[in-house]
């Protein structure tokens, strides 16, 4: 196989907080990889997780789903102990099982392959390996499996590809650190605060303490296959002038203008894709074609339209003579070399945004890994006694489905951002911060639903800060939905990572994610500007004003007969728990709060509106 697979390496061990793990394991695989004469690994991901089956699960899944490495090993968690689940969790995820190399590292390690329970298998294009914690017996493994290695990569990918730059993450977890603060809500329901301890502060005020604290998190290499979307992380530019010959941009005749009008012998003809060394003499022409190279001597084309046929070989078809209608100028009709991009020009500047037609730039100068701003990594955790999934039913009594999950995860996904799931944590305290530790150890960015109200249960954010020693910078937010929208920071070893909690009630959730977390995630992945847009539109009935600035949902009609802006109509009851206010929703009207003066915003009345 040419070129190099992308790897991941998954290093699982409960001690993984402990660096010198990490620092061993991770590098002894590596080295491993880049040992192999005919296969230079490129390793892309590396990390080091707790044996926990969730987290290897949703490693794996965002490993070949979302980075789509060609090859993925993990190390550790495969033998007889309690807490060895990496087989399991591997198992849970792949497509097809590879039962040839497993009973290959069976046989051949044999008797040592008695005490390991690893698996291989492919999850879409990725192969999965599971191999044993120690260094040395990931190298005999490895010693196994090498020879076919590079058969399978290229029947898994059928084509080849080169990785400009290797893209190591290590995400170190870290127990939280000790207790501080003085939130007494989690010894029970007697000692919480009958008043929130929060001040309600205005959105755009919460809005730029958020910001203050979303850092960019690195850069990485994306194919242009995936750059799409993504914020440029260096300057890019052109290698080769575009076009980098003298291009005709018409089919017709190359000439010398200076022949003025009249007859011309043809001499031959320049298509796309050749260049003829030929050097064009007055008197004579040479058929050409639309972005043919002109040829040495000619300094213009005359397009076929402007020309007649003098005279013709019969038999072969061939023109001789033909005699041009109009006096070409000089250079007419040719594109000289560079005029669309100058060699050595800027084609995509640092912190500019991907589009389609950008990727058409830089697959034209050759460039086919994007040097872009790396995304941060998402977690959800919807939280709450009464939550069941959605595929639950009949539905247990006092029970609900989770809805914030889907649409938080969807609303995500519309805006390029994919995120983990760590399921459903009760309101049990030690099963939430169980949770809130798998998934802070793991993610950049963790985002809960649920629990962060005045409700007994609404333990969130006394354990950010009791028991993760972490910062909450606002705990309630002067908006309608939305009053307990909650974010913090939390050091996770050296790493800071940032959590929302947002209301559990759907319409809350909903709105909040789109008012925080899109522009945090944005703001993580390089963008300039992160915010949401906003147009202003005209409101088609009365809407009651809240005490509270409301965000309303709504529909945006573009085009109405007679106006040259658009409307905006409401989709009805706003209750914060009413989901379908939202569905078909594409805007959220930005409603002031009330006045004694202002209560109602009135039909034909302007108001500013968030695209969603
Ligand atoms: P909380 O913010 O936990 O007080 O929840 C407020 C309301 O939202 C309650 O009625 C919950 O049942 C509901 N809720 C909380 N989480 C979810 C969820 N993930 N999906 C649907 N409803 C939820
Ligand atoms: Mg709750």
């Amino acid at each position: 196989m040419s070129g190099s697979a992308r790897c991941g390496l998954l290093i699982i061990s409960d001690r993984c907080h402990r660096k010198e793990v990490a620092d061993e394991s991770g590098p002894a695989l590596a080295e491993l990889l880049r040992s192999t004469k005919h296969f230079q690994n490129v390793v892309e991901a590396s990390q080091c997780v707790p044996d926990d089956q969730h987290v290897i699960r949703e490693v794996l899944i965002h490993w070949a789903d979302v980075k789509r490495l060609d090859f993925v090993i993990t190390s550790g968690g495969t033998g007889f102990g309690v807490r060895d689940v990496t087989p399991e969790a591997t198992s849970a995820i792949i497509d097809r099982t590879a039962h040839g190399m497993m009973s290959a590292l069976y046989q051949q390690s044999y008797p040592h392959s008695i005490l390991s329970r690893g698996v291989c298998g492919i999850r879409k294009r990725t192969l999965i390996v599971n191999f044993p914690g120690s260094p040395k017996a990931c190298r005999e493994c490895f010693a196994i499996i090498e020879p076919k290695i590079s058969h399978i990569m290229e029947l898994l990918k059928n084509d080849t590809q080169a990785i400009a730059k290797a893209h190591h993450e290590t995400v170190a977890t870290q127990p939280p650190s000790a207790a501080v603060g003085a939130d007494d809500s989690r010894r029970g329901p007697a000692f919480r605060h009958r008043k929130s301890p929060f001040p309600i502060i205005p959105v755009p005020d919460a809005q730029q303490m958020m910001l203050k604290e979303c850092d960019i998190g690195g850069q990485e290499m994306v194919s242009l296959r995936d750059a799409l979307g993504r914020i440029v992380a260096e300057q890019i530019t052109a290698k080769d002038p575009l076009p980098p010959f003298r291009a005709s941009t018409k089919d017709g005749y190359a000439v010398l203008s200076a022949d003025g009008d009249g007859e011309r012998k043809v001499v031959g003809a320049c298509h796309a894709g050749g260049m003829e060394d030929v050097q064009l003499v007055s008197g004579c022409c040479m058929r050409i074609t639309t972005g043919a190279p002109v040829p040495a001597g000619a300094d213009a084309v005359v397009q076929v339209e402007d020309t007649e046929l003098v005279q013709h070989d019969d038999k072969s078809g061939e023109e001789l003579v033909i005699r041009i209608l109009k006096r070409p100028q000089s250079s007419q009709d040719i594109r000289p070399v560079g005029s669309d991009i100058a060699a050595g020009s800027v084609v995509a500047d640092i912190g500019s945004r991907i589009d389609p037609a950008c990727l058409g730039v830089l697959a034209t100068c050759g460039i086919v890994y994007v040097p872009v701003y790396a995304k941060p990594l998402v977690g959800l955790l919807s939280t709450g006694d009464e939550l069941v999934m959605p595929e639950t039913s009949p539905l247990p009594i006092g029970k609900i489905r989770d809805s914030n999950k889907t649409v938080l995860l969807s609303t995500l996904a519309k805006h390029g951002f994919s995120a983990m799931d760590f399921g459903i944590a009760s309101d049990k305290e030690d099963i939430l911060i169980d949770a809130m530790r798998r998934a802070l150890s793991v993610v950049d960015v963790l985002v809960l639903t649920g629990g962060v109200s005045m409700g007994e249960k609404d333990l969130v954010k006394s354990i950010l800060t009791t028991v993760f020693g972490g910062t909450i910078h606002f705990g309630r937010v002067f908006m309608k939905p939305g009053l307990p929208t909650t974010f913090a920071t939390v050091n996770v070893g050296e790493k800071k990572k940032l959590v929302f909690g947002l209301p559990g009630n759907p319409v809350s959730a909903a709105v909040t994610c789109n008012l925080f977390v899109l522009p945090a995630l944005r703001k993580m992945s390089g963008y300039v500007n992160p915010q949401y847009t906003v147009v202003r539109a005209e409101v088609v009935k009365d809407v009651k004003l809240d005490p509270r600035p409301e965000f309303h949902r709504a529909v945006i009609e573009w085009t109405v007969a007679g106006k040259n802006w658009p409307v905006v109509h409401s989709t009805g009851n706003q209750i914060s728990s009413r989901l379908l206010s939202v569905s078909g929703a594409d805007v959220l009207m930005c409603l002031p709060a009330k006045t004694d003066d202002k209560t109602v915003l009135y039909a034909g009345d302007f108001t500013d509106t968030i695209l969603l």
